[in-house]
């Protein structure tokens, strides 16, 4: 980039502006999945929404590839890319919680270990996922779903409203009210349509959840899987639970002789009295003969972190991921035969329920297209050695293709590496139509096609 183009963006900009030839650029162009190796020609790390303004409007009139970057957790690591310019959010951290108006409005650039800090200092907390480190902006944007899913909905049915800086420069409020086509397209839609600058969340009353892991052999997997396939959608809603193939970390809350062990689970977190929580998972718990259930009252923060050690930044990561709606005894079959081969410690597969509260809200309600299924699944490859991407990578393209087959045809966007166009018009299912006209009201040219793409309608 030449002194004379870059000049235009320093004048309007005031926070960090990263070139190749910096030394700060290898720090910076990192991202939480380290096979994505992406060399941007310039990012550029905001401190405000005038900031933003500014690099849109760089990257639009110097005709510049642009990407977004929130969190940098995305799988096929698209808060980056090669050439062109990164929009830097991680600076613009902020979370202001109203207890009264039980609201946070957050800062695009926190991850939701900010907003689950700022929130329980008030007993509270909204939807997200299951890991603190993951980017509040991205995990939003694709629909959001954790620990709370069947209690209070997706991340994006608790979000009120969010600013956002369009295309064009123009920065809008989108809400049910401002913009209601745009804040139908943002949940769920993903990056498509213009960098937010902060959201609005509705908070709820979640201080100290019933939590933690049951283990059970793999011997015993088809009978658990069997099990907990019906046993989790008649759960009162209190109930959330994901069900897993992992391998036991060799960390202290763990006995040293269950260590390395290769099992299935279930991992809870349940809203409202411990005691009624216990009773309503007893029926699950009870099931075969776990090796460890090790339940109890946890404050949601704890929960939220649980897995952050196990999963730091920097290691290899290849996802597969589908919606089902239903787990048959052929899927479950198949379940078994790759989940007992974890060809690394940190590979897993996890089946997330999608129920409860999120089958309140319609498909055509929001751009999240699933609403029908009762399971988002998703089978990762992991391993901090880069000599072990291709046994990853094996394992969990063949565990995808035995169960796709079982599967509701599309998956979550927040699961999806770069897989094609196909693929992605596959999980906005019936929405895609709507939002490519979205798209085109709002950024015809596609400006912002770093991301799981909605071509704008013809
Ligand atoms: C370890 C791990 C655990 C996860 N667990 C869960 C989970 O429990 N639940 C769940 O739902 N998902 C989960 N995810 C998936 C996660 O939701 C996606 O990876 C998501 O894209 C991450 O958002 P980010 O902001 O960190 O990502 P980034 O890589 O920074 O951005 C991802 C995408 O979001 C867009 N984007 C980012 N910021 C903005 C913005 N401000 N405005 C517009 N577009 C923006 C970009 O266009 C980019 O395409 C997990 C991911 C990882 C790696």
């Amino acid at each position: 980039m030449n002194a004379g183009t870059l000049g235009r963006l320093q004048e309007q900009f005031r926070g960090e502006i990263i070139q190749p030839s910096d030394a700060a650029y290898d720090a910076a162009r990192k991202v939480y999945n380290a096979m994505i190796d992406k060399r941007p020609g310039l990012i550029a790390r905001c401190t405000d929404v005038a900031d933003v303004m500014a690099a849109v409007k760089f990257g639009r009139e110097s005709d510049l590839l642009t990407a977004i970057r929130g969190g940098g957790h995305n799988a096929g690591g698209l808060g980056i890319c090669d050439d062109g310019l990164v929009i830097d959010l991680s600076r613009m951290k902020n979370v202001h919680v109203d207890p009264k108006a039980r609201t946070a409005r957050v800062a695009a650039g926190c991850v939701w270990g900010d907003v689950d800090h700022a929130a329980h200092a008030f007993g509270m907390a909204t939807p997200s996922g299951i890991i603190s480190t993951t980017g509040v902006a991205g995990l939003t944007l694709g629909g959001g779903i954790g620990h709370l899913t069947r209690k209070y909905g997706l991340t994006i049915d608790n979000l009120l409203s969010a600013d956002l800086v369009l295309a064009d420069g123009r920065f809008v409020h989108a809400s049910a009210e401002n913009n209601p086509d745009l804040f139908w397209a943002i949940r769920g839609g993903g990056g498509n349509f213009g960098v937010v600058t902060s959201f609005l969340f509705r908070l709820h009353p979640v201080d100290t959840v019933y939590a933690g892991p049951t283990f059970w052999p793999l011997e015993q997997a088809d009978e658990v899987m069997k099990a907990y396939r019906s046993f989790i959608v008649k759960a009162p809603e209190d109930v959330n639970g994901f069900f897993a193939f992992l391998t036991i970390p060799p960390a202290p809350m763990f006995p040293p002789h269950l260590h390395n062990r290769k099992v299935c689970g279930v991992m809870w977190c349940c809203t409202g009295a411990a005691e009624a929580a216990e009773k309503a998972t007893k029926p699950m718990r009870s099931i075969g003969k776990p090796v460890l259930d090790h339940v109890g009252p946890v404050p949601f923060p704890v929960v939220q972190s649980l897995f952050d050690a196990v999963y730091p930044p920097g290691l290899q990561w290849y996802w597969r991921a589908d919606f089902f709606k239903e787990l048959s005894d052929g899927a479950v079959a198949q379940h078994v035969e790759h989940g007992s081969r974890l060809p690394t410690p940190h590979s897993t597969m996890h089946l997330y329920p999608i129920d409860g509260a999120a089958h309140l809200v319609e498909n055509k309600e929001t751009a999240f297209s699933y609403r029908d299924a009762n399971w988002a699944g998703v089978i990762v490859g992991v391993d901090p050695d880069p000599a072990n991407r291709g046994k990853i990578t094996e394992w969990c393209r063949d565990y995808f293709d035995a169960l796709h087959p079982y599967s509701s045809g599309g998956a979550y966007v927040n699961f999806l590496m770069e897989e094609g166009q196909e693929r992605v018009q596959a999980s906005f299912r019936d929405n895609y139509d709507r939002l490519a006209t979205v798209k085109k009201k709002y950024d015809p040219a596609n400006f912002f096609r770093v991301n799981q793409n909605i071509r704008a309608a013809a």
